[in-house]
């Protein structure tokens, strides 16, 4: 798998992968140096995460510590390739993990270290902070990176083409999802990350995108889950991918 390697500034990679099929989204990985030592912000899949451990190791890097932005499979399976790293997620990741994984396995990807709102992490030149930010996930935060990027994981999804993806929610999450889509807003100066799709992404392209995703929910919302994908983003000044997400809200 071949991803595209972009030096975000001195000690922060991004990899982005394209994804492997039509109907599938890329991921991206973030990894923060510090000499001989990263940490990733998400692991992707195992195809994904070898491909990473394999580039760093190639200048004499290992991965010793694991920031997902959350816990879904497309975020963390790779840690299963990582030696004893340490994982950090808030207190609803091992929720998240079990309806996915064995015991076994939730055991090795569950967050080794607790974090919360307010809590700020050093990694080398990087002071990372977070946020709670439920909708997509339970788990799901905001990571703020040295006060210059903000990481929003999956409140927010572009394919490939650059086109945006249809909110993926539950029912439960919708009113939650429009909350932490208004809280990504509330930062200032950042460049915005995002898991899948082409990034960093700057303010005024997040004001019209996150316009229309709370439009979209909010329309899901005042219909009591009845309306139609097409009439509900009919209000929205731009396009939508992965319309079938719609029927995911149950
Ligand atoms: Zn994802």
């Amino acid at each position: 798998m071949i991803a595209k390697k972009t030096m975000l500034e001195e000690n922060f990679i991004l990899y982005n992968f394209q994804a492997a099929k039509k109907n599938e989204l890329g991921i991206n990985i973030c990894a923060l140096l510090d000499g001989d030592y990263a940490m990733l912000i998400d692991s992707g899949y195992r195809e994904h995460c070898k491909d990473v451990l394999e580039d760093l190791a190639k200048d004499g890097i290992s991965v010793i510590k694991v920031l997902p932005s959350h816990f879904h499979p497309d975020h963390v399976e790779g840690i299963l390739l990582i030696d004893e790293p340490i994982v950090f997620g808030n207190n609803f990741a091992t929720e998240t993990l079990e309806k996915f994984y064995s015991k076994e396995v939730v055991r090795v990807m569950s967050p080794s270290k607790t974090i919360s709102d307010g809590d700020k992490l050093q990694f080398g030149k990087f002071t990372l902070s977070f946020e709670y930010a439920p909708g997509h996930s339970d788990c799901s935060i905001l990571i703020d990176i040295n006060d210059k990027y903000l990481h929003i994981g999956d409140i927010y999804f572009k394919s490939d083409d650059g086109v945006d993806v249809l909110p993926y929610v539950l029912w439960a999450g919708v009113e939650e999802h429009i909350k932490s889509l208004e809280r990504i807003l509330k930062y200032k100066d950042r460049s915005y990350l995002i898991s899948h799709g082409n990034c960093p992404l700057e303010i005024e392209e997040m004001k019209e995108g996150v316009a229309n995703r709370i439009t979209y929910l909010k329309t899901l919302l005042d219909s009591c889950n009845t309306v139609s994908a097409e009439d509900a983003i009919s209000e929205c000044s731009k396009p939508f991918n992965f319309l079938h997400w719609r029927k995911e809200v149950i």
